[in-house]
């Protein structure tokens, strides 16, 4: 660990159902606040941060009311989806004096602005959080191939996978006491154990970037800022 930040600019990928909190469906404010609060300590270290937020929360483009639609007009549903998140979210941040903007990879000028990428790198070196909505634009993706994409586009150090673990275990830690959390672990390794830690698309993009990813937990009080710091918290996936 260090007594300064480690990473001067990190990209969060935060799922639609972190925003659920243990509601059956959509956005809980207390939760938001609390994910926010952590988001905010580590903006004030100097950190520069940027959000990939997912829509499962709302609407998944193959399962729940998606099934029979076609694929990619429920794609686009989704991709809606994240976009009402990216709103919430940029309003709790507002809220506790983190500035933030919305960026949008579809266009909807009236709600959001549209993604352009020397502006969201104008936005971090100003020290305003930036949320990543729509994802990559493109149906038939994820918001965590979004993450690694924009990851890679603003040349963040690590992508930051948050989840409701703290870590990639070797099994499931809440049904296996002897569980054991991986520290670290090469993308090839990641690979052959099939420990599904993104999606195909966006590990592969993050393999060949040679951008690191970060597994943690951003239920865990503290988690992200020990990451931040460089503290061997979560699990790194490395080249
Ligand atoms: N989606 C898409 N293209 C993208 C990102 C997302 O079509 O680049 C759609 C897709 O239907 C997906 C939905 O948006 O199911 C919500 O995103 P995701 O499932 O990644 O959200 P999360 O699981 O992170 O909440």
């Amino acid at each position: 660990p260090h007594d300064t930040p480690a990473h001067k600019r990190i990209l969060i990928k935060l799922s639609g159902e972190a925003l659920m909190g243990d509601d059956a469906f959509g956005i809980n404010q207390a939760v938001i606040g609390r994910i926010v609060g952590e988001i905010a300590e580590v903006a004030r270290m100097g950190v520069q941060v940027a959000v990939v937020i997912g829509g499962g929360n709302i609407f998944r483009g193959m399962a729940g009311g998606a099934v029979g639609m076609d694929r990619a007009t429920a794609d686009y549903m989704g991709m809606l989806a994240t976009v009402m998140n990216a709103l919430a979210l940029a309003d709790a941040m507002n809220k506790t004096g983190l500035t933030a903007r919305v960026m949008s990879a579809i266009s909807i000028d009236q709600v959001v602005e549209p993604y352009v990428r020397p502006k969201a790198l104008q936005y971090l070196e100003e020290g305003k959080a930036v949320v990543f909505a729509a994802g990559t634009g493109n149906p038939f993706f994820t918001t965590d191939t979004a993450a690694a994409l924009r990851g890679a586009e603003i040349g963040a150090e690590l992508v930051l996978k948050a989840t409701k673990v703290d870590g990639v275990y070797s099994a499931d830690p809440r049904k296996d006491a002897q569980a054991t959390r991986y520290a670290r672990l090469s993308f090839d390794e990641a690979m052959t154990k099939n420990l599904g830690i993104m999606d195909a698309t966006a590990f592969a993009l993050c393999r060949d970037q040679k951008l690191p990813i970060k597994v943690f937990s951003i239920f865990k009080p503290g988690a992200l800022k020990a990451v931040v710091m460089g503290a061997d918290e979560g699990t790194l996936v490395h080249v």
